[in-house]
């Protein structure tokens, strides 16, 4: 099978094509990414030389682009191409309408034009709002998106929805709670703790840092959208999430902690404007219907994922350059 997968050059894109490529031989894995300041083909440098994968540097708002990728023939599509930082959605909007919502619209008339046995939408937990102190998502949670960026993925969300409603496209959207893991950009909070604290830097933390996340590894939400993919019923949307809610203040003090610093390190800045208070995903649905069930307790996640950081600090610091030096100077200046 040609299995497209756009965003490959980011985050959870680049486990995910690590996770295929090895895992599945006899398909082909094609790579279709922008490689906007997100986007960084040193994550995949082990699958360059693997026969089933293949890379195209192109953006999935360009129609004529996307439709040429289609023409070759493409069984399935797994959609994370996206532009995925809440903050950079508050001050710069609306490139993530332009990507995030017309980028899928773009992807959904080719797998309608073409024709795909699954295209797979990956979403977010963001697109339900926030909960109080207790309760959880479940797939019925009327869509609640607070920020410019979970507006923009619930939009996407209901475009995948109606292409399935109105024209019988085979989809699948599954949300999925915060991710950690390698390749985590270091602009996202646990790999920008890692890095401060490693420089002895000051951790800036918003408001009372009390927001709750409930976070996953990347490889067990891999997982999740493996089984999506092939066994997950048409039409359905799946919650991704392994019940390991921490407020945010508990992760930086995990982080301080397995490095040997201070909690003097610790900075209460300003909280961020519309910030989710609570999230937390009842993944019942996913568990029962297609047997999921998360490989990594938080806590040996976090201890893995820190060792990760101080092994390849080569990669994250020739990310503290170019593009992202000039956001990150803004936001945190040079202390
Ligand atoms: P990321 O920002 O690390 O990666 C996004 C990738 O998309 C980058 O490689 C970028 O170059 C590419 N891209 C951006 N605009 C593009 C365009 N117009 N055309 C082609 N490629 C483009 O994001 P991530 O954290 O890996 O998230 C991936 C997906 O998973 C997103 O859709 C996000 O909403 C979703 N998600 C993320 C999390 C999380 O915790 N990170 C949780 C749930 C869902």
């Amino acid at each position: 099978m040609n299995i497209l997968v756009t965003g490959g050059a980011g985050f959870i894109g680049s486990n995910f094509v690590h996770y295929m490529v090895e895992k599945y031989s006899d398909d082909q894995i094609i790579n279709l990414d922008a490689l906007t300041y997100a986007g960084n083909l040193e994550n995949l440098k082990d699958c360059e030389t693997k026969s089933n994968y293949s890379f195209i540097k192109g953006d999935i708002i360009n129609r004529q682009l996307v439709d040429s990728v289609f023409q070759k023939g493409v069984d399935i599509v797994v959609n994370f191409a996206a532009e995925s930082h809440v903050d950079r959605s508050i001050t710069e909007p609306g490139v993530f309408i332009k990507t995030n919502v017309m980028g899928t619209q773009v992807l959904l008339d080719a797998a309608k034009t073409y024709g795909v046995k699954k295209y797979v939408q990956i979403s977010t937990d963001e697109v339900y709002g926030t909960l109080g102190a207790t309760g959880l998502f479940t797939e019925q949670t009327p869509l609640a998106p607070n920020s410019p960026y979970s507006a923009s993925k619930a939009s996407a969300d209901l475009l995948v929805r109606a292409y399935h409603e109105t024209y019988g496209l085979p989809i699948n959207i599954t949300r999925c709670s915060n991710n950690y893991g390698p390749y985590h950009f270091p602009e996202k909070l646990i790999p920008l703790m890692i890095i401060h604290a490693l420089s002895d830097k000051p951790l800036p933390v918003y408001g009372d840092g009390l927001n709750i996340r409930d976070w996953l590894h990347v490889q067990d939400h891999c997982a999740a959208i493996d089984l999506v993919m092939h066994q997950g019923r048409v039409g359905e949307v799946y919650n991704v999430g392994g019940n390991h809610e921490r407020t945010n203040l508990e992760i930086v003090k995990t982080i301080l902690r397995e490095l040997g610093k201070p909690e003097s390190l610790i900075q209460f800045v300003k909280d961020r404007p519309g910030h989710d208070r609570r999230y937390g995903i009842d993944a019942t649905k996913l568990r029962t219907e297609l047997g999921w069930q998360p490989k990594y307790t938080f806590d040996t996640g976090i201890k893995e994922t820190i060792q990760w950081y101080l092994q390849n600090k080569d990669w994250w610091q020739r990310i503290l350059s170019g593009d992202y030096q000039v956001y990150y100077q803004k936001q945190y200046g040079n202390s």
